[in-house]
């Protein structure tokens, strides 16, 4: 279990005020001017020893995405480091507790890691439905130009450097970088076509990094205690602590601060006192928030938390959104309802998305209630293959992956409902229920 002495986020659960002067007793702004005189390549190369990986989903290496960005950025165009706290997916809920009570880990972090990419400035992008939050990091912010932290001559380095709040207005989509670029520039909210990457051509043409807000508030923190101490955690590729939200059928859903590769039953064991019911009324988990594959309890049990021990399960880590389902769970119904949301969401830009994911939620409710043939679970299956892959952004795969983990592990039931509906005489079961 991850001891006290070594979590980042030390004021989680809001025990103590989120002001700067508690955070700096907690040790945020900590001669954070010593940490810039490291100077950009050193930060970079620590953060890169440290192993951290993004937390917003893809796991990219985090110091490797910010060498990415131009060494000597040209006057007319500056580069920007945009943070992404649009936290939309359905079951993350860890950067709102960051904002909430421990904000000025982030906007140290915003400074720290602007500067080592050479950035201007940092636009914190964050979903328009977290109001308080919102307010919190505005005064947070406001509070850090008060001392100096931020400005002309942040931290008394000499480097100038400055955040901005930017608040969304509740699309999921703009959670995806390139989105998140347009709605900044007061467009609408639509991935762009990549290449070019936002590090040539992002936020107004200009060099841009776009990362989570886990990632940038541990910056600082990793380098005040160094990257070998970030990285004695967690499996090799898989290293450091992580924020891991805990919701479902456990005795205490949670956010909590752990080891990477904890192994699932550690997890639920140590911090949500074990499943509801017993580990045996454990049917399935979605271990990364909504957009990942299903895995069936017998296969999650020893999993170990992390990029590669989910993947080897056939799901993966995401945000690290644990969604835990006992028996008592129609699980058809739960994906199907998935299927609505990414239907919703869907920025309608290119047509595998927009009309494939209709149609998948179309089929799914049909299996949901069993008004369909066995036949069609293929032909369903095959459909989610045409979409994953086939479109500008993540969210088509997003809206397959959960579909073929459903039909990976439990076409059996599907089956059944079938079955039992054709040898029903009744009427047709209501289509738009999982749609509320
Ligand atoms: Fe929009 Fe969907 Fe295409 Fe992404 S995959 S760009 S959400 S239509």
């Amino acid at each position: 279990m991850l001891a006290d002495k070594d979590r980042i986020f030390t004021n989680l659960y809001g025990y103590q005020p989120w002001n700067v002067d508690a955070a700096m007793k907690r040790g945020d702004w900590d001669n954070t001017k010593a940490l810039l005189e490291l100077g950009q390549d050193k930060i970079i190369d620590v953060i890169k020893a440290s192993g951290l990986r993004g937390r917003g989903g893809a796991g990219f290496p985090t110091g490797m995405k910010w060498s990415f960005m131009p060494k000597e950025p040209r006057p007319d165009r500056p580069s920007f480091l945009v943070i992404n706290a649009d936290e939309s997916e359905p079951g993350s809920c860890k950067d709102r507790e960051i904002i909430r009570h421990d904000p000025h880990k982030l906007i140290e972090g915003a400074l720290v890691a602007g500067f080592a990419m050479r950035a201007r400035a940092a636009y914190i992008y964050i979903r328009g439905e977290y109001i308080r939050e919102a307010e919190t990091l505005f005064a947070a912010v406001a509070e850090a130009y008060d001392r100096g932290f931020l400005g002309k001559n942040a931290c008394g380095s000499g480097y100038d450097f400055d955040v901005f709040v930017h608040r969304g207005a509740g699309a999921y989509i703009c959670g995806e970088e390139t989105a998140m670029i347009e709605s900044l520039e007061g467009k609408k909210g639509q991935p762009r076509l990549k290449p070019p990457f936002p590090a040539g051509a992002g936020l107004y043409g200009c060099p841009t990094t776009v990362n989570n807000v886990e990632s940038i508030a541990v910056a600082p923190t990793i380098l005040r205690r160094g990257a070998e101490w970030f990285s004695s955690f967690g499996r090799e590729n898989n290293k450091g602590t992580k924020l891991f939200q805990i919701s479902g059928h456990v005795d205490r859903p949670c956010v909590v601060e752990e080891s990477m590769s904890i192994t699932f039953r550690e997890l639920i064991e140590r911090h949500c006192g074990g499943i509801r019911g017993g580990w045996d009324n454990l049917l399935a988990v979605i271990p990364g928030g909504s957009s990942v594959p299903l895995v069936p309890a017998a296969e999650i049990m020893d999993a170990p938390m992390d990029f590669d021990g989910l993947k080897a399960v056939g799901s993966g880590l995401g945000t690290a959104a644990v969604i835990v389902m006992d028996k008592s769970t129609d699980i058809v119904r739960a994906i199907s309802r998935l299927s609505y949301f990414y239907k919703h969401e869907s920025c309608g830009q290119c047509t595998p998305c927009r009309e494939g994911t209709g149609w998948m939620w179309r089929v799914m409710e049909r299996m949901r209630t069993g008004d369909a043939d066995v036949a069609e679970i293929d032909t369903l299956f095959q459909v989610t293959k045409q979409v994953e892959g086939h479109t500008i952004c993540a969210l088509g795969d997003a809206a397959a992956w959960p579909i073929q983990g459903l039909i990976r592990h439990f076409r059996p039931e599907m089956e059944r409902r079938i079955r039992e509906r054709k040898g029903e005489t009744g009427g047709n079961a209501p289509m738009m229920e999982a749609a509320e």
